[in-house]
């Protein structure tokens, strides 16, 4: 089976690309390289080109003939998206109804596509399931959303077209044998942030508002080990090769923690007591949110390997003191 892989040298992707090649997988990685690294494609060849560029896409999918298609290639950092909001509409909405357009030309109709928590925003209710309302509070979220309806209103238009959404909680973490982690020239994310604050990178952690109506007053967000973000690739991979439903999955441990939470954990790995600024709110951010994961336990057989917080940021600390800063 032959699998194309966008984004496959990016964060997720490249543990994605790790586990297709360990499943004996055939993989290709198509990636313009503006976040991800050459070295981070453990697996197949890599192909640097970016998804405006159909040209170089369909020869791609020409010559390499898929069997289905992966697609992370996208931006994905929230604060980002309510600055800059035309560059996520572009790159993920526009870049994935152009991905369609060549897959489906050339007769590929089998794609996972990832998805974001984002899609919910302030959701009544937690945890939450796939059926709540979309409701996205940031750009970010809206331009995953606007590609899933595409998805969706294509299927239901023809079913030669089949796909399945993943609804990623908060990926996080580093593969075990720490060849690969989050490997961005600016690190937004919390628990890499803490992290590079404990090396000294930065003088302080900022924690973006204390008055969210939370147990402590910051945000809740369910944290998750990349590698059980993986697994779920593969076994929406084989459900959608083994002709399963189009579906969205939500991809979390159905549990939270707050910032001061994620921050105390950080501390108790690194043994640093690294300064901690509290202050405003930052746009954009949702107060909780927590996955229901009933229905990718029920219908995938996903079971978490790695639901422990103190794990996650283990792996993400080796990775850290691994890396030396290389990149592309
Ligand atoms: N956050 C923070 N300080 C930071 C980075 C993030 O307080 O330096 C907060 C952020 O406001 C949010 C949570 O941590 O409430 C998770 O943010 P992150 O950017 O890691 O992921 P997101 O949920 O935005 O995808």
């Amino acid at each position: 089976m032959k699998i194309l892989v966008t984004g496959g040298a990016g964060y997720i992707g490249s543990h994605v690309v790790k586990a297709l090649g360990e499943a004996g997988y055939e993989v290709l990685t198509y990636d313009n390289l503006s976040t991800g690294n050459k070295w981070s494609v453990l697996y197949g060849e890599l192909i640097a080109a970016d998804l405006s560029d159909k040209e170089t896409l369909k020869k791609t999918i020409v010559r390499f003939k898929p069997d289905a298609i992966m697609h992370f290639a996208a931006s994905i950092v929230v604060p980002e998206s309510v600055r800059d909001p035309l560059k996520y509409y572009r790159n993920n909405t526009v870049n994935t109804l152009n991905l369609l357009d060549v897959m489906l030309e050339q007769g590929i109709g089998k794609f996972i596509f990832s998805s974001t928590a984002a899609v919910y925003g302030n959701a009544e209710k937690m945890p939450v399931g796939e059926n709540a309302p979309i409701s996205p509070v940031n750009p970010y979220g809206s331009s995953k959303m606007m590609a899933e309806k595409i998805l969706r209103d294509r299927h239901l238009a023809d079913n030669d077209f089949n796909y399945v959404s993943l609804r990623y909680f908060n990926v996080a973490g580093a593969d075990a044998g720490c060849r690969i982690g989050q490997a961005y020239k600016a690190a937004t994310h919390l628990i890499t942030r803490a992290l590079k604050t404990a090396k000294g990178e930065f003088q302080k952690l900022q924690v973006f508002g204390t008055d969210y109506p939370t147990t402590d007053g910051t945000c809740i967000r369910d944290y998750i080990h990349v590698d059980d973000i993986a697994n779920a690739h593969i076994l929406a991979l084989k459900y959608l090769l083994d002709k399963g439903r189009s579906e969205a999955f939500n991809c979390g441990y159905g549990h939270g923690y707050s910032v001061r939470e994620v921050i105390a954990a950080a501390k108790k790995v690194t043994g640093i007591d690294f300064e901690v600024e509290e202050t405003g709110r930052r746009e954009g951010d949702a107060s909780i949110l927590i996955a229901d994961n009933t229905k990718i336990k029920r219908e995938l057989g996903w079971q978490p390997k790695y639901d422990d917080l103190e794990y996650i940021i283990k792996t993400a600390w080796k990775w850290e003191n691994n890396f030396h800063g290389k990149y592309s």
